[in-house]
């Protein structure tokens, strides 16, 4: 029996009125480019049916059925899919071909399960469920079992359709990508900010990634890097836009002004006042970061707040709960981990003072910055910006 379309289903809370088919034209599209992103020139059919997306698969696409299950796990916004074989919509054909499919799977206790988009076929879904369950349990001697059922044999009638399934996939859930706009993510090297990225993107935001570096005083190996982390995270997103931002003339200037302990707090202030800056530039309406509360000295609650009064975009913070192990098994999860762990020469790490204030004092921060030239700084910063396309 052979797989001929792909029902996907999403979560319809919080997505209703005008804002369903908002979300439902981009959910559709974010499957479109995902498949192509996985399996590049294949032709494929994505269109909506009541409340469900269908993929109607053609031959070339049941043969790279693997890699599109691998491309749809990573669509935000689903909340599960089926693989499914679809027929007319006569009892006799249904039995048919839910009888076949169960066949090929190997099971001991299964329950059917029917929903009716179409509510003028003659029998009701818990008639439908009996009479295929009737079939199944007397040609394979299977038990039936309501709740935790080894398999499950869906029938979805719909637009005409009957579409049968025992195969069915978790999807990310979250919301399709770019449904909340643009955001600038600050992307270093670590593990902490690929992982915002991905709770960014999870919540229908489009990430334009922005790294800071110290080239020439350090090496390019952030830089590179910071490519291979934006590489990664495109599985979630087929291309991106990297900014690589110069920040040694800043750390230099910050350097030669005094006040040691503060040095992390001025760099992180320039970093988002270039951020706000630039926000404008290319559409984003916030500022997300990898910080989480207390992980390092700049992440305490008086530090932050000596950091962001800089600015007035909201800066978010998805991480700002979690441990650091937490943070870890995600990056694992998703593939950055294994780029984050390499080593590079990170521009925070450039005249790291031995003792970082840790509860900045404002006024003090005001002082340390005094005599800088922010605004052509900021500039001379922005000017040297070089934004990079990265697909997958
Ligand atoms: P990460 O694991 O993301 O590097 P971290 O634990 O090293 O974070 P910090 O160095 O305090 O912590 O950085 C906090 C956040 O500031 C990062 O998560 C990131 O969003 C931003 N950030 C730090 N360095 C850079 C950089 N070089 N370019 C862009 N953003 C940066
Ligand atoms: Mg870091």
């Amino acid at each position: 029996m052979q797989i001929s379309s792909i029902i996907c289903h999403y979560a319809e809370i919080g997505i209703k009125g005008d804002n369903k088919s908002y979300f439902e034209r981009y959910l559709k599209d974010n499957i479109k480019q995902q498949i192509r992103g996985v399996s590049p020139g294949l032709s494929i059919v994505v269109r909506m049916l009541r409340g469900r997306i269908l993929v109607e698969l053609s031959e070339s696409g049941i043969e790279r059925i693997d890699e599109i299950i691998e491309a749809l796990k990573n669509v935000f916004g689903l909340a599960f899919f089926t693989l499914a074989v679809s027929t007319k919509q006569d009892i006799e054909e249904i039995k048919k071909v839910a009888l076949a499919l169960c066949q090929q799977e190997s099971f001991d206790t299964f329950r059917v399960k029917a929903s009716r988009s179409d509510k003028n076929f003659p029998l009701t879904s818990m008639e439908i469920d009996r009479t295929v369950g009737e079939v199944i349990f007397e040609t394979m001697n299977k038990t039936v079992k309501l709740k935790g059922a080894d398999l499950v044999c869906g029938i979805e009638l719909v637009n005409r359709l009957a579409f049968i399934h025992v195969k069915r996939f978790a999807g990310r859930g979250g919301f399709p990508v770019g449904v909340s706009g643009k955001i600038l993510l600050m992307l270093s090297g670590g593990f902490d900010s690929p992982v915002a990225a991905f709770y960014a993107m999870k919540r229908g935001a489009t990430p334009v990634y922005l790294h800071f570096h110290s080239v020439p005083i350090t090496d390019d190996s952030s830089i590179i890097k910071a490519r291979q982390l934006v590489k990664a995270l495109n599985k979630f997103q087929p291309y991106s836009k990297l900014l690589l931002c110069p920040l040694a003339p800043v750390q230099q200037a910050i350097m030669h002004n005094g006040y040691e302990k503060y040095r992390i707090i001025l760099y992180r202030r320039f970093m988002f006042r270039i951020a706000e800056k630039i926000s404008k530039q290319f559409k984003s309406g916030a500022i997300y970061t990898g910080e989480s509360l207390g992980q390092v000295a700049s992440q305490t609650i008086p530090n932050m707040a000596a950091i962001e009064i800089v600015t007035k975009i909201p800066i978010l913070r998805p991480l700002i709960g979690f441990d650091k192990q937490e943070i870890i098994n995600k990056a694992e999860e998703i593939n950055t981990a294994e780029i984050s762990i390499l080593p590079d020469e990170d521009c925070c790490s450039l005249f790291t003072p031995k003792h970082p204030v840790t509860k900045a004092h404002i006024p003090t921060v005001e002082l340390a910055e005094e005599g800088l030239e922010i605004d052509a700084l900021v500039d001379e910063a922005i000017q040297g910006i070089i934004v990079e396309g990265i697909g997958r």
